[in-house]
């Protein structure tokens, strides 16, 4: 198992604790800040030496803290997966690859709705019920209705799940905004983070809120790959 893993496995770690479900920029920052000073001390190095040379070797991925920041600010908000893939893209063995894997699955995103039942809540340690309010309100626009299908999930309780996409990636200096969000639903949330659609207006099922021209222009300029298709067997 490598060490630069370990460490920012455990900053990761730490930075979840010390934010207490705070969601910005400056606060994933700042935590991060606090969690290198503590795996410095408790592996008896420089902070310099935990965080800074670990992350110059993730490049050109992530070239510096700023960007790694952004990177977890994206994974906690909107379950992206960036970071993550990222890592192990630069891990040694295997031994590094479950202990990725582990440690995102126990860093939760917020990707649970508020109207998440209370009780599951209360039995889950690390899980924050609150979308950001950028989030919850595009959802809300929609019925929670995905903005590509129409489709959306349903329990027999009325509870409703959509996912919130950021056309531009918060970790690209993409804004927290209504018009760079949009409500979807977790295949089509996925199909969008793979760059596997290109997005046109027209091709909306629903267009309710202001989508910024400039960042579907992004999507389709630095995201958009080729196109993927859910099949299905006949
Ligand atoms: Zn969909």
């Amino acid at each position: 198992m490598s060490a630069q893993i370990e460490q920012i496995l455990e900053v990761i770690n730490g930075i979840n604790t010390h934010r207490r479900g705070n969601l910005s920029l400056y606060a994933i920052s700042r935590s991060r800040q606090k969690a290198t000073r503590e795996v410095a001390l408790h592996r008896k190095i420089t902070t310099q030496s935990v965080l800074d040379k670990h992350i110059r070797k993730l490049r050109p991925h992530i070239k510096n803290v700023g960007e790694f920041d952004g990177c977890l600010l994206s994974y906690l908000t909107d379950g992206s997966t960036e970071l993550r893939d990222i890592l192990l893209r630069h891990k040694v063995d295997e031994f590094d690859s479950e202990r990725i894997f582990n440690a995102f699955s126990s860093v939760s995103p917020n990707a649970v709705d508020v109207a998440d039942p209370p009780d599951r809540v209360k039995s889950t340690t690390n899980r924050i019920i609150r979308d950001t309010s950028v989030a919850r309100r595009v959802k809300v626009i929609y019925g929670y209705r995905c903005q590509l299908c129409g489709q959306y999930l349903e329990n027999q309780h009325g509870w409703h799940y959509a996912e919130a996409h950021h056309l531009k990636p918060l970790g690209h200096g993409g804004p927290d905004t209504d018009s760079n969000v949009l409500c979807v639903c977790p295949i089509h949330h996925v199909i969008l983070d793979y760059g596997g659609v290109r997005l046109e207006s027209r091709d909306f099922t629903l267009l309710r809120h202001d989508v910024s021209a400039e960042f579907i222009d992004y999507h389709n300029t630095n995201v958009f790959k080729y196109n993927i298709s859910l099949m299905r067997t006949s």
